[in-house]
C-alpha cells in the first residue's frame, strides 16, 4: 500500500493500493481494448460525456478541494480555485470533438483532405504540486480527441486522480477509457514510457526525469510532450507601479509554497527602484499568513515532504545574504518560512537552479539590455513577468525574453483557453488552449481520385 501523508501534520491520511509494472500492463490492455469503441463515439456524444464529467466534478468540488488541500498542503482557497479550473478545463475541451477540423487542399486529379486522428493509448504522468489541475490539462484534451488514457499521478498525491476515475465512470465514460495507476515513477512511469502499446507520453515534472522520459520514449518513437522546470524572472522597471509590483511579487514565488514551475523566483529590480521595492516587499512577506491549509486566512502551507524541505534548506548555504524572512509554524509538518535572498548576481546556485520552495532571489539591474541578458541567462524558459509604466518597453522586453509564457504588469501564467508551455529546457509542446489538441492527434492525409488515369 502507499501511505499518503498530510504534509501539514506529517500524519498518514489514507492508504491506497500501490501499483507496479503488472498493474500498468493491465491498465494499458484495458485502454487498448477500449480505444476502438471510444474513438467511434459520435463527436456530439463524446462532448456530452465530457460535459457530464465536468458536472460530476463540479458537484463534488467542495470535497475535492479539501482532499487536495490536505494532501498537497495547499491553502483551501487556492485548492478551490484549482478545482474550479479543473471543471472549466473539462468544459472547454468538451466542445472540442466537433471542432477537430481538417483541411481540403487543392490538388490535380482528385480531392485531398486531412483528418485529425486520435493516437490510441496515451500515458499521462503528473507531479504532486498541482495534482488534479495538471491531470485535467492532459486528460481533457486526450479524451476529447478520442484517445484512451492511463494516468499515473505522483505517489505523494494520488487521491484526487482516484476520485476523477470514479466520477468519470459515474458520468458514463466507458470502462477502460480512463485508467489510474498509482505507484512509483521509477516503476509505473517507466513502464508506461517503455510500453509498446502506449502511443504518447504527456509528462509534467522535473527536467531531470523529463530527460530520461524523452530518451526512453525514443525507443518506440512515442510522441512526447514535456512540461518541466523553470527559473522564471519577474522584471521590475523603475517606471512601474512599484507598490503594486512589490505587493504581487511574493505571491508569484511563495504561492503553493514556491512549489510552482512558474514561480518567478528571480526578482530583477532596476537599481533606481531597489530601496522602495525592498521596503514594500518586506512588508508583504512579513505579513504573509503561513499555516493550516484548511484555514480560510492561510496564504501559504507547508512543503510536500521532509526530504523536499531538506532540499529547499540546502539553498540557504550561508554564502548568499538573507534580506528578510516571514514566519512559519514549528513542527509537526514540513514548514518553511518565505525567504528573500540578495545574491551578488545571477551566477550563484539559488539563481541558477529551481528551488521549488519559498525562496526568492532579488537581483538588481541597470538598464533594459542588462535586464534581458540576466533574465535569459538560464537553461529554463517557462514563465515570467515584466512590470513597467512604458507599454512599448514592456512589450519589447516581453518579446526579447526566451520564455513560453509572459505577463505584463501581472504575474498570471495559466488560463484554460491559452497555450502554456516552455522554451529551452522547460519543455516541449503546449498544454491548454487550442494548441493542446494537436499534441493528442496525428494528421492523416486522404487523397480521393476523381479523374481517371
Ligand atoms: P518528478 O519529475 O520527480 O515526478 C513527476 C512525475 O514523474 C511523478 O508522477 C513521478 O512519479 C514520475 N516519475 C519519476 N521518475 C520517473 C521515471 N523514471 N519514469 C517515469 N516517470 C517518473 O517531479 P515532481 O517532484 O513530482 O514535481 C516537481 C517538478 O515538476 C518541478 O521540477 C516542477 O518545475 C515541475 N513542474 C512543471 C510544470 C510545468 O507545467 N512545466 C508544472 C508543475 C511542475
Amino acid at each position: 500500500m502507499i501511505e499518503v501523508i498530510e504534509p501539514a501534520s506529517a500524519e498518514v491520511m489514507a492508504e491506497v493500493p500501490r501499483a507496479g509494472a503488472e498493474e500498468v500492463d493491465e491498465a494499458v490492455a484495458r485502454a487498448k481494448a477500449a480505444f476502438p469503441a471510444w474513438r467511434a463515439v459520435a463527436p456530439a456524444d463524446r462532448s456530452r460525456l465530457l460535459r457530464g464529467l465536468a458536472d460530476g466534478l463540479e458537484a463534488r468540488a467542495g470535497d475535492l478541494a479539501v482532499l487536495e488541500a490536505r494532501n498537497a498542503g495547499k491553502p483551501i482557497a487556492d485548492a478551490r480555485g484549482e478545482i474550479g479550473m479543473v471543471v472549466e478545463c473539462f468544459r472547454y475541451y468538451a466542445a472540442a470533438p466537433e471542432r477537430l477540423l481538417g483541411q481540403t487542399i487543392p490538388v490535380a486529379g482528385g480531392v485531398d483532405m486531412t483528418f485529425r486522428e486520435p493516437l490510441g493509448v496515451v500515458g499521462l504522468i503528473v507531479p504532486w504540486n498541482f495534482p488534479l489541475v495538471i491531470t485535467s490539462w492532459k486528460t481533457a484534451p486526450a479524451l476529447a480527441a478520442g484517445n484512451t488514457v492511463v494516468l499515473k499521478p505522483a505517489e505523494l498525491t494520488p487521491l484526487t486522480a482516484i476520485e476523477l476515475e470514479r466520477v468519470a465512470l459515474e458520468a458514463g465514460i466507458p470502462e477502460g477509457v480512463l485508467n489510474v495507476v498509482a505507484g512509483p515513477g521509477s516503476v509505473c512511469g517507466q513502464r508506461l514510457v517503455e510500453h509498446p502499446d502506449v502511443a504518447k507520453i504527456a509528462f509534467t515534472g522535473s527536467t531531470e526525469v523529463g530527460r530520461g522520459i524523452a530518451a526512453g520514449a525514443a525507443r518506440t518513437i512515442k510522441r512526447v510532450t514535456l512540461e518541466l522546470g523553470g527559473k522564471s524572472a519577474n522584471v521590475v522597471f523603475a517606471d512601474a507601479d512599484i507598490e503594486a509590483a512589490a505587493a504581487a511579487a511574493p505571491f508569484a514565488v511563495f504561492g503553493n509554497a514556491g512549489q510552482d514551475c512558474c514561480a518567478r523566483s528571480r526578482i530583477l529590480v532596476q537599481r533606481d527602484a531597489l530601496d522602495p521595492f525592498m521596503a514594500a516587499l518586506e512588508r508583504t512577506v512579513r505579513s504573509m499568513v503561513v499555516g493550516d491549509p484548511l484555514d480560510e486566512a492561510t496564504q501559504m502551507g507547508p512543503l510536500i515532504s521532509e526530504s523536499h524541505r531538506e532540499t529547499v534548506a540546502s539553498f540557504l548555504d550561508g554564502e548568499v545574504p538573507v534580506a528578510f524572512r516571514g514566519d512559519a509554524p514549528d513542527g509537526p509538518g514540513y514548514w518553511f518560512p518565505p525567504t528573500v535572498l540578495e545574491p551578488s548576481g545571477n551566477d550563484v546556485r539559488v539563481a541558477r537552479e529551481e528551488v521549488f520552495g519559498p525562496v526568492a532571489a532579488v537581483i538588481p539591474f541597470e538598464d533594459e539590455a542588462e535586464a534581458v541578458a540576466i533574465a535569459n541567462d538560464t537553461i529554463y524558459g517557462l514563465s515570467g513577468s515584466v512590470w513597467s509604466g512604458d507599454g512599448a518597453r514592456a512589450l519589447r522586453v516581453a518579446r526579447a525574453l526566451d520564455t513560453g509564457v509572459i505577463s505584463i504588469n501581472s504575474n498570471s501564467s495559466v488560463r484554460v483557453s491559452t497555450p502554456f508551455g516552455g522554451f529551452k529546457q522547460s519543455g516541449v509542446g503546449r498544454e491548454l488552449g487550442p494548441d493542446a489538441l494537436e499534441h493528442y492527434t496525428d494528421v492523416k492525409n486522404v487523397y480521393y481520385a476523381t479523374e481517371e488515369g
